[in-house]
């Protein structure tokens, strides 16, 4: 039977760590402060900036959302961003995707500037992490799990690392961290147009899942011993729990969890790590706006 890999018990120690940082920089006048810009009501995405602004309340940072209409304008958008870019007192500018359809979510992400961008979404940041630039903010899930990685004492030197979808936001950035210097995996990435996915899968000694469908990596897909972290959340309809759904990833977890080394749970597993390394992001610019003296001057 698999180790459960505790995301929420690794999040409750880093943040614990991170609230002493907060009450250092707050000593020296700074409150690190997250701005959430949400557009709409989508009461998924409503959820995720509820728990991303109450994480950072809690560490004793400033978390703040600003909700504008579903019919915003790309101008009126902007605006709101330009203003966050020029506040000396945030430092981290976060826009929750997905954003309705009429707005060019990439010049959106663009538009951040770049000092503040918590998520790690602007091509600057993703350049500067591509190249292993420490200055990067490296988006908070793929950063999340190599942390994770790193807390578990899982080996990766050598080890072949099989990811399963090829996102931007998560699987791309994870692939460039294992194979970088340090972790130093052998990495395998496959997408929705991979032919006989399973024969990758199976030589997986790390297998990362990244689609979004429940139980796509089922237990002949995977060999024994193998730690697996599911990054999928999928929402099943449950009459039993008081929301009428729970969530669940894309693992067959209960029969993959006889064969595997390790796993992580969903919920409870990448999720929390995801918040808890948009905190440490957030801090990270605070500290890096403390050093420069400036609020987001080009670098
Ligand atoms: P996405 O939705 O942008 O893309 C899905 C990927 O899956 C694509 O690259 C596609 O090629 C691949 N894919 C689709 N069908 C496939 C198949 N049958 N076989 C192999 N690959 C297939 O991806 P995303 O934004 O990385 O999100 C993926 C999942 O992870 C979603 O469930 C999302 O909710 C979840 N997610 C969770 C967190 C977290 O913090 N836990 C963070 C981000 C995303």
């Amino acid at each position: 039977m698999a180790r459960i890999i505790d995301g929420t018990e690794i999040s409750r120690v880093m943040r614990e760590q991170m609230a002493q940082e907060v009450a250092a920089l707050k000593a020296a006048g700074i409150t690190p402060g997250l701005s959430v810009v949400l557009v709409g009501n989508n009461p998924a995405s409503q959820a995720y900036v509820s728990s991303k602004t109450k994480a950072c309340e809690a560490l004793g940072m400033r978390g703040q959302t600003l909700n504008l209409p579903e019919n915003v304008s790309t101008q009126e958008l902007f605006a709101v961003i330009d203003r966050l870019n020029a506040d000396s007192s945030v430092h981290g500018i976060l826009v929750q995707l997905p954003l309705p359809a009429h707005l060019p979510y990439k010049a959106v992400l663009e538009h951040i500037h770049p000092d503040k961008d918590v998520d790690g979404f602007h091509p600057l940041n993703a350049g500067l992490a591509f190249v292993g630039d420490p200055r990067a903010f490296v988006p908070c899930t793929p950063a999340g799990i190599m942390e994770m990685i790193r807390r578990e004492n899982i080996p990766t030197r050598g080890k072949h690392a099989v990811i399963v979808g090829r996102s931007l936001i998560v699987s791309k950035p994870l692939a460039s961290l294992l194979m970088a210097p340090g972790p130093d995996a052998t990495v395998t990435l496959t997408h929705r147009h991979t032919q006989d996915l399973a024969s990758f899968t199976r030589q997986a000694d790390i297998l990362i899942v990244a689609v979004g469908k429940q139980n796509l990596i089922t237990a002949d897909m995977v060999k024994p011993g193998v730690v697996v972290i599911d990054v999928g959340q999928n929402r099943v309809p449950d009459d039993s729990s008081p929301r009428g759904y729970r969530m669940v990833g894309d693992v067959d977890y209960a029969a993959v969890s006889e064969k595997a080394e390790a796993i992580t749970p969903v919920p409870g597993g990448v999720g929390p790590m995801t918040i808890t390394m948009l905190l440490a992001n957030t801090l990270q610019a605070a500290r890096q706006m403390q050093a420069r003296g400036t609020s987001g001057n080009p670098r």
